[in-house]
């Protein structure tokens, strides 16, 4: 390796250190190496030597993710995509940007509002995260609601398949129907069927202002009744739709020293944001829909953010997961959806179980409600993986019931994979596994992930 690609590329020893790990925390054992290519050429030859040597490949991203799916199981080669992270072309007239994998999505967000677009995937992870982790995960995130998960964003891809050929799905066209259209079956795939190296991501109208409030309800049935009155009034112009339990919105505020703008204590709290093409009509109906709302008893209190500032200091309640999960670990994360109209039973079923068995453990309920998702945050967990997976079964048995997902957008990994026959059939995870054959019939794209 060093012979071929020299020691600048190639990380050897204690500098593999920093790729070990993800957010998950999922324990990981050591890597071979860590490649750094900088360019598809590279990353090509690269590939070529490793399937001539039968060596298994692990694609990394920003390791911002959330299910061990970047994280080596022992003696793989790691392909760090950190300097492919060039921004190629935005395209404010096609509505299009292209760049390398290995752009950071903030990087890439900011670019496009400088040229005067709007990049609409958007996480938490945004600082860290990179375009290609997008695409491998299918990222979803606070805008789902109104512009679609990653693969509604994405036109085009060039991937590297585990023997190195490159497949050039470079498309800039909103429609494309000159046969199958590959570039699904890598969106989503966690690294396992091909190296993402270059994308075209759809952009959207920069907002001229974004409304911002967070309201207090009663319960979920009237958050779900404030959703309804608001799209019906903005006219498909929600742009978030963040639900947080009582319980979340707690800790949140203890662990980041934040104040809710709003004086009482409610059971469930929504943040909600309106992307404005008209700022000032615009923010009057915003005004309006929500003293609709109250005036209905949908939502028993509100505030609107009068500044970019103060906007910004309501989302930092959302946004302060990251600490929560610093802060409380060991944590087990659960992802899941189901449909959006049973939310709100399913998160009681969820309570109750674990309340039933685990009376101390704390679990925060928040999600991005809009698209059906439902994050389950259960905090300082007990270590034994038996006790692990009682409480893994006692939410994804609620989970099957409502014929759910136990992914919505973190994906499987490692982490989930033992889970995925509660929300896939027999027949799906055979088809999975016969593309996976085809694609890389030498099992060395990120074994042991997935399927
Ligand atoms: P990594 O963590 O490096 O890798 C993730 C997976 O993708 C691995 O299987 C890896 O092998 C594969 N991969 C990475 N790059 C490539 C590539 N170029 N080609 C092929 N495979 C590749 N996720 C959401 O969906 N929505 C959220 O709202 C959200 N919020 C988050 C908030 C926080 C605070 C944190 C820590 C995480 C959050 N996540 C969220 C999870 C995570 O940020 C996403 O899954 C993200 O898309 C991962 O990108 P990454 O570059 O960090 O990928």
């Amino acid at each position: 390796m060093h012979a071929a690609f020299g020691a600048d590329q190639v990380l050897l020893g204690e500098a593999t250190e920093r790729y070990l790990h993800d957010w998950s925390g999922i324990g990981a054992k050591s890597a071979l190496a860590v490649l750094r290519p900088r360019s598809t050429e590279e990353l090509c030859a690269l590939m070529e030597l490793c399937h001539a040597h039968d060596q298994p490949v692990i694609p990394q991203g920003g390791l911002s993710g959330l299910v061990g799916g970047a994280v080596p199981r022992g003696g793989e080669v790691l392909v760090s995509l950190e300097r492919m992270n060039r921004i190629e072309k935005i395209d404010t007239e096609s509505g299009t940007v292209t760049v390398e994998a290995g752009a950071v999505l903030q990087n890439v967000q900011e670019a496009c509002r400088e040229a005067g677009a709007l990049l609409a995937i958007d996480l938490g992870a945004r600082g860290s995260c990179q375009i290609g982790g997008n695409v491998a995960t299918n990222a979803g995130g606070n805008r789902v609601i109104r512009y679609g998960t990653t693969r509604d964003l994405i036109l085009g891809l060039e991937v590297v398949l585990a023997d190195g050929t490159v497949l050039d799905m470079m498309n800039q066209m909103a429609k494309n129907n000159a046969g199958m259209d590959l570039k699904h079956l890598f969106i989503g795939s966690e690294g396992t069927l091909g190296i993402v190296s270059k994308v075209v991501v759809k952009l959207h109208p920069l907002p001229l202002r974004t409304c911002t409030a967070l309201v207090g309800t009663e319960s979920y049935a009237s958050a779900l009744t404030f959703l309804r009155q608001a799209q019906a009034s903005l006219s498909g112009q929600v742009s978030a739709f963040e639900i947080m339990w009582s319980d979340y919105l707690e800790i949140v505020s203890e662990t980041c020293a934040l104040r809710s703008p709003l004086d009482g204590d409610y059971p469930v709290y929504v943040l909600i944001d309106m992307h404005c093409g008209q700022p000032e009509t615009d923010a009057a109906r915003f005004q309006a829909m929500l003293e609709q709302a109250f005036q209905q008893g949908s939502i028993l209190d509100g505030a609107v953010a009068q500044s970019v500032a103060e906007a910004a200091s309501f989302w930092s309640l959302r946004d302060g997961i990251s600490e929560i999960l610093r802060d409380f670990a060991p944590t087990l994360n659960f992802d899941v959806s189901v449909p959006v109209a049973r939310i709100g039973e399913c998160a009681e079923h969820i309570r109750a179980n674990l309340k039933r068995d685990w009376p101390v453990l704390n679990a925060l309920f928040f999600g991005h409600v809009g698209d059906g998702n439902l994050h389950v945050v259960v905090c300082r967990v007990p270590n034994s993986p038996e006790e692990l997976e009682r409480v893994e079964k006692a939410v994804y048995s609620v989970v099957g019931r409502y014929r759910g997902s136990i992914s919505a957008e973190h994906g499987v990994g490692t982490l989930k994979k033992h889970w995925l026959a509660y929300s896939r059939t027999p027949a799906e995870l055979a088809l999975m596994r016969g593309l996976k054959k085809v694609l890389d019939p030498k099992g060395l794209l990120n074994p042991g992930k997935l399927i």
